[in-house]
């Protein structure tokens, strides 16, 4: 988890600044008392360290380091270090990148809140008790932010690439989790066609841009499928369903559309003129009988077709449906035309 990662980075960080920092104030020539809060920043990131360790206590133990570093060693380390003319605004945002990224909900905005009022006060205190300040020498000032600012940077740095570093990982995961979702919602796991949410999806379009004086809409149902089934087996069932698929697919192309409108029945929308589509249908059924042919079956689909002219969607798919009964009824006319 990122926010374990980040915290740990925390916590890490919260060892190695004090040390680096407390060479730093030695090197800038500032007195050792001014090292204290580093002392105890090195010390609670230890206890920390610590207590990250026991799951039961990583949230509670995560939540009081923040609160101590925020509520104590912030104001002690502002005045400490000479108020507003030391590094405190780099710490409170590198605090405020830590808050934000590793608290939820309320308690992000409490710390962010807090953080904020913590700064504002401290800029008051300053300003109306400014011998609390201790005063440092533009020299030892100077040096103190050649270290400090440096290491700020480097650490904000270490966080936020981390960050989006997870981020962009994350993206592409959820990115393919969804065309995958997409596929699913749209597809046959079976057979790869659209589906009936596909081809309701789809319909509109032709509907909207081709002339429905020569679209088609046709439903076709395999006969006597369920002897299949019972007889051969479910998996030759399937075999069948998506070796016809396939077949049929190959034959037709854009704008023409084919679904699997569930179980054994599909839907085909046509556009264009009606002999070719009749054509087009007896080779549906020739690649049918040619294909129960391997199986020693000698059924084929039944097909019901409807010119769109004026119908409405319901009225239209309602014709359809009523045009197929009729083709399974009938024994020697397969395929039923409703103009
Ligand atoms: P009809 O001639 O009236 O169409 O009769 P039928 O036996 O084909 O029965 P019907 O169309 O009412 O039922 C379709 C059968 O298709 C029922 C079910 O067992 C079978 N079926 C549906 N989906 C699948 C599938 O994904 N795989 C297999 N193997 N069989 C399926
Ligand atoms: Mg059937």
């Amino acid at each position: 988890m990122i926010e374990k990662k980040i915290y740990k980075m925390a916590i890490i960080a919260g060892m190695i600044l004090p040390i680096i920092s407390i060479l730093g104030n030695i090197f800038a020539d500032f007195p050792l008392i001014i090292n204290l809060k580093w002392f105890a920043i090195e010390l609670i990131s230890i206890m920390a360290y610590f207590f990250n360790r026991n799951e039961k206590y990583v949230e509670i133990s995560k939540f009081i380091f923040f609160l101590v570093i925020i509520v104590i060693i912030v104001p002690f380390g502002y005045i400490d270090s000479g108020g507003s003319n030391n590094n405190s605004i780099g710490y409170i945002f590198v605090l405020l990148i830590c808050v934000v990224y590793l608290f939820k909900g309320k308690q992000r905005y409490f710390f962010s809140i807090l953080l904020c009022g913590i700064f504002i006060i401290m800029q008051l205190v300053e300003y109306h008790f400014p011998q609390i300040m201790r005063v440092y020498s533009t020299e030892s000032q100077f040096r103190d932010r050649m270290v400090q600012i440096p290491l700020l940077l480097f650490f904000s740095f270490l966080m936020i690439r981390h960050f989006s570093a997870h981020y962009e990982e994350n993206k592409d995961k959820l990115e393919k989790a969804n065309r995958k979702l997409s596929y699913l919602a749209n597809f046959d796991a079976l057979t790869g066609l659209g589906n009936r949410h596909y081809f309701d999806m789809k319909i509109a379009n032709v509907a909207k841009t081709h002339d429905k004086n020569h679209t088609y809409l046709a439903f076709f149902d395999i006969d006597k499928f369920k002897d299949i089934n019972d007889t051969l087996g479910h998996s030759v069932g399937d075999e069948m369903l998506s070796g016809f698929s396939k077949a049929i697919d190959e034959l037709i192309e854009y704008p023409h559309l084919l679904a699997r409108w569930g179980g054994d029945e599909f839907a085909f929308l046509y556009v264009g003129e009606e002999e070719d589509l009749k054509a087009l249908l007896e080779n549906f059924r020739q690649c049918y009988a040619e294909l129960a042919d391997q199986y020693g079956i000698k059924t084929n689909i039944s097909i019901g077709v409807v010119k769109w002219g004026n119908s409405d969607y319901q009225h239209l798919f309602a014709r359809a449906d009523k045009a197929l009964y009729e083709a399974k009824e009938n024994q020697s006319e397969k395929i039923v035309f409703d103009h």
